[in-house]
């Protein structure tokens, strides 16, 4: 697209969206509180999926003030099953650096806060305070890959600079808001992965890709590795009194500050039981006898996918003769299963919690 086609372009692109803009609860106001909660929740989440816990997020938190005096559990709690659990951490972290300033008003400020990249940055900048500045996101790469049947590999970093440059050069530079979502609603609506709706596109009188035929071959990213798939043993530990045993992840790295059942990898040359038995003694210093089997949950992270095997196992002791100890995790509760609504768990526990609840019917 050359120079002299960008104002009809922008204008274009414009028009559609203001007609075809979905309602979305975080496109009611801007509030930059709420535009920066969805453009968090939305990374590597799809709008459907988003609705629900940016509305009981927003009910529990109105605004940055509550939810920097929030305990980080009860964050987690309301993150729970939304995944990236660091998004969340970070959310609550930065609000309680903004709570006692001023919310950030530029893209360049912005991106001082944790968990606030250049994406974020320049979508609450454009669309809160109308800075002149463009997002690049996973459906913005797709569009212009197409408007500009750009043949590189998107995944290279001196791609991703290219893109965001001409990102830059296209955007509109009266409504960087709405174009920037209008980009972004183009993606996810019309010019999606598969089977782009190119007979409906606003703009496809000045898409390179569309004139040549190339949409279904942009954009060019090269195969991914195959990702690491972990056996992982978990185990769900019996006191005699009935309760079982949940441990707290240390705050920091993979679903740092969740609850989980403990356990861990198995490694090469151990069964599953011994792996569990061993993972509880590290973490926890205790004995434990290793049962029957519960429930055997799949689970994908972005950069392994993991098997977990969940065991019925019983409490024998531990080391100091006394109870647990927080050697490889925050904390430990001995709970029932009327309790554990109160944690924040990830996804694959999760789902020994609905076995261990299918069991008891
Ligand atoms: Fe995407 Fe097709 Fe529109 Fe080009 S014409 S931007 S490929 S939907």
């Amino acid at each position: 697209m050359n120079d002299t086609d960008l104002s009809p372009f922008r204008s274009a692109l414009r028009t559609w969206f203001d007609a075809a803009r979905a309602d979305l609860p975080w496109r009611r106001d801007h509030d930059p509180y709420r535009v920066w909660l969805s453009e968090i929740m939305l990374q590597q989440t799809q709008v459907n999926a988003v609705i629900p816990y940016y509305e009981r997020f927003l009910a529990s938190f109105p605004d940055i003030q509550t939810l920097a005096a929030a305990p980080l559990d009860r964050v987690l709690k309301l993150w729970e099953g939304l995944g990236y659990y660091s998004r969340a951490r970070n959310l609550h972290k930065t609000a309680q650096t903004i709570a006692v300033g001023n919310f950030p008003t530029t893209a360049a400020d912005l991106m001082k806060l944790p968990g606030i990249g250049r994406y974020t940055a320049a979508a609450i900048a454009s669309i809160c305070y109308g800075e002149q500045v463009a997002v690049l996101d996973g459906n913005v790469i797709r569009v212009l890959s197409r408007l500009l049947d750009y043949a590189e590999d998107v995944t290279r970093p001196a791609a991703q600079s290219e893109l965001w440059k001409q990102a830059e050069r296209l955007l509109d530079p009266k409504y960087p808001g709405d174009h920037n979502q209008a980009m972004m609603e183009l993606g996810r609506t019309i010019c999606r992965p598969r089977n782009p709706l190119c007979l409906l596109c606003p703009v496809r009188s000045y898409c390179a890709a569309f004139l040549a035929g190339t949409q279904a071959l942009r954009p060019v990213k090269s195969a991914r590795k195959p990702i690491p798939h972990l056996q992982v043993a978990a185990a769900v530990t019996y006191r005699d009194d009935g309760r079982f045993l949940i441990a707290q992840r240390k705050p920091e790295g993979l679903l740092g500050g969740l609850w989980e059942f403990p356990g861990g990898k198995q490694e090469a040359d151990e069964s599953l039981e011994q792996c569990v038995a061993r993972e509880l003694h590290e973490e926890l210093a205790i004995q434990i006898a290793v049962r029957e089997k519960i429930t055997v949950v799949e689970h994908a992270f972005t950069h392994f996918r993991i098997t977990l095997h969940a065991f019925r196992c019983e409490y024998l002791g531990s080391d100091n003769g006394i109870a647990p100890q927080t050697i490889g995790c925050a904390d430990y509760r001995w709970v029932t299963l009327d309790d554990v609504d109160e944690f924040a768990f990830g996804k694959a526990d999760l789902g020994v919690i609905a076995a261990l609840r299918a069991l008891r019917r």
